[in-house]
């Protein structure tokens, strides 16, 4: 690989066939697999990776909103799309481009079966979602006879999938609570089905739920962050392959004399001769001031080197003080070796963040080319 000029985020194609693989042989043939891709597909480039994973023929994808889901349309893809939290202002561009909503609402339910009744719609794939415990979207139990006659008086719509979210599917620690939520889930989905006649697949695990709970696999599993190389543990992770690896350079040195300052608010202070490197990554790229004062760190030439002062908007400086390094030596933010989450870890905070933080002005490069 040749080294980075710039600061790019490279997106490694072959670990994603890899965490694709190794999921994927972790669930029963009869099992389908759904690619979670929202949000730039975790930070990377959500149409190349769509793309790849419809070759390696994943059976249905998820974004969070419409837009995204018509971006993976024009990007070719031709699975079927989840969207997770559609809105009813974008109902007509859903139904317009196949996408397929998550009904969690009577609101929802009402103003989606009105839109595709007024475009002719017959057995529209919808899914609905019901929250278990995590109380953030979905239908309660107590709703189904509710949805059930609505979904009587009408042709226009069709359930294919019911489903629901674990609260802490990563938290061993919290066994009982998700095992209670299965039970529950469980339970609503035998409900509904013996009140509507009809029997949609059930999902309800993603990532951590596939490696903790393969009891829950139940007709498909919904994957985001372990497709992309982190599986919310020291052991998963050594069995996933980082899919994005974030480099850049060095792009001045300074020598900064005891009692000199460095950058914004003087917010680092030397006590003796030190050395600065400057990298063009600021937290216009996604890199959160939260970074700053030591918290975050890159790697030169393999050694740590922590962040000093306040994070800019378009750079950050670290201390090299340490390290024989040059302007235009390679930087490592987060890569295979030195991982998203150890970064994300520093400051509190978890390598979902970070990733989907990593804004659209860092060019993205896709190996193999
Ligand atoms: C984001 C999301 C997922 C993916 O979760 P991971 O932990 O990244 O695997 C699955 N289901 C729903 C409803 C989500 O919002």
């Amino acid at each position: 690989m040749p080294k980075a000029q710039e600061t790019v985020l490279e997106i490694d194609l072959s670990a994603l066939t890899h965490n694709y693989n190794y999921l994927k042989s972790k669930l029963q043939s009869k099992t389908k697999f759904l690619a979670v891709v929202k949000a730039f597909a975790y930070g990377n480039d959500a149409a190349k990776i769509a793309r790849h994973l419809q070759k390696l023929d994943v059976d249905y994808f998820a974004v969070a909103y419409t837009k995204e889901g018509v971006a993976l349309r024009d990007a070719g893809i031709t699975k079927p799309i989840l969207v997770l939290h559609p809105l009813a202002v974008s109902f007509k561009t859903l139904i317009d481009r196949c996408l397929e909503p998550n009904i969690y609402s009577t609101a929802i339910l009402d103003q989606f079966i009105k839109t595709a009744e007024a475009q002719g719609q017959k057995q529209y794939p919808v899914h609905i979602k019901f929250n278990t415990g995590l109380n953030r979207l979905g239908f309660n139990e107590n709703d189904i006879e509710a949805i059930v006659s609505k979904l009587k008086n009408t042709s226009a719509i069709k359930v294919t999938s019911i489903f629901s979210h674990l609260a802490a599917s990563e938290d061993l620690n919290e066994l009982e609570f998700t095992q209670l939520q299965i039970k529950k889930f469980k339970n609503i989905a035998d409900t509904f089905e013996a009140q509507s006649g009809v029997k949609p697949w059930l999902h309800l695990c993603n990532t951590s739920g596939i490696l903790n709970y393969p009891e829950a696999h139940l007709d498909m599993v919904r994957s985001g962050i372990g497709l992309y190389g982190y599986g919310n543990s020291d052991e998963e992770d050594k069995k996933l392959k980082p899919v994005a690896s974030l480099k850049s350079i060095i792009s001045q040195i300074h020598t900064i004399e005891k009692g000199q300052t460095v950058g914004y608010n003087r917010a680092y202070t030397s006590n003796k001769t030190e050395k600065s490197a400057t990298i063009p990554i600021g937290h216009a790229d996604g890199i959160s001031r939260i970074y700053g004062n030591g918290k975050g760190f890159v790697y030169i030439n393999d050694q740590k080197a922590p962040i000093i002062g306040n994070v800019c908007m378009d750079m950050i400086m670290v201390n090299v003080t340490h390290i024989d390094c040059k302007e235009g030596d390679e930087v490592i933010i987060f890569n295979s070796e030195h991982k998203v989450s150890a970064l994300a870890e520093s400051a509190g905070t978890i390598s979902y963040e970070i990733l989907t933080a990593l804004s659209q002005r860092i060019k993205r490069i896709i190996l193999p080319q």
